[in-house]
């Protein structure tokens, strides 16, 4: 597995600094983050599909009330590490209302999580279901299902300034878990953004890939649980939990 380890550091005085959201006001809490997210109507072609889905449903979920709104983030609070993923499934985050949960990512994601000691219980099907995330929170660059999975670049931008709000408010952050190379780029673009950077310089996204960042943070990836990569077997479970395991090494400061 490929480790690099690379050293972003930049004046100290611009780590805490997050370029003000035009469309959100600043907030401290997540959950209030969260709920200018469920509020949010920004992105057109998004707010249409999400909602057409959730009127048409899939066969196996026709009985079930989709939830069909941008999808919250979920975890811990107190979260020391912060896992940033891609967009909801359209029949899974979209008709669940929480992340990775009710579809084939999450039912990969989470038994993992719960080998890593993150996650309360292995199974995720409904925000009712009892999970609880231990150091742990999870968001993504786009709140809304895509199309195809595919958000445009200027949605991924309009999403942007929640992941800066929610980064902001989770005070004892130290460690990024990026899935997926559209997460990782993410998480460059908030680093830039908010001055914590100059440029992107080395970082590029690769499974395992670990860097040191400012603010004594650091910042992981591994490959999007999405079923194209686990029924290939390009990502296992195994991969992903040394990925977990070295999250939480970092996040104890080992
Ligand atoms: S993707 Fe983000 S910015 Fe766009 S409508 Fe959904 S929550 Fe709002």
């Amino acid at each position: 597995m490929p480790v690099h380890r690379q050293s972003l550091t930049k004046s100290p005085d611009k780590i805490d600094a997050v370029a003000p959201a035009k469309h959100i006001v600043p907030v401290s809490d997540l959950f209030r983050v969260n709920e200018q997210i469920v509020a949010c109507n920004l992105c057109t072609r998004l707010r249409e599909h999400c909602t057409t889905v959730a009127a048409v449903r899939r066969r196996a979920y026709r009985e079930q009330e989709y939830w069909g709104k941008p999808v919250p983030s979920f975890g811990d609070p107190e979260a020391r590490i912060m896992i940033v993923g891609l967009a909801p499934g359209a029949h899974g985050s979209n008709r669940t209302g929480r992340p990775f949960t009710g579809d084939g990512s999450g039912d990969f994601l989470y038994p993992v999580l719960h080998r890593a000691g993150l996650a309360s219980q292995p199974g995720a099907v409904s925000r009712d279901d009892g999970m609880q995330l231990h150091d742990t929170w999870i968001t993504s660059v786009v709140r809304c299902a895509p199309p195809g999975n595919r958000p445009l670049p200027d949605e991924i931008a309009r999403c942007a300034p929640f992941l800066d709000a929610e980064i902001a408010a989770c005070h004892r952050l130290r460690v990024f878990v990026c899935l997926g190379k559209i997460g990782f780029d993410g998480v460059v673009a908030h680093l830039l953004r908010t001055g914590q950077i100059p440029r992107r310089g080395p970082l590029v996204f690769g499974h395992g890939v670990e860097y040191a960042i400012p603010g004594g943070r650091w910042l992981l990836a591994s490959y999007h649980p999405s079923l194209q990569n686990t029924n290939t077997g390009r990502l296992t479970a195994p991969m992903m939990l040394e990925v977990f395991r070295r999250a939480r090494q970092l996040a104890q400061g080992k």
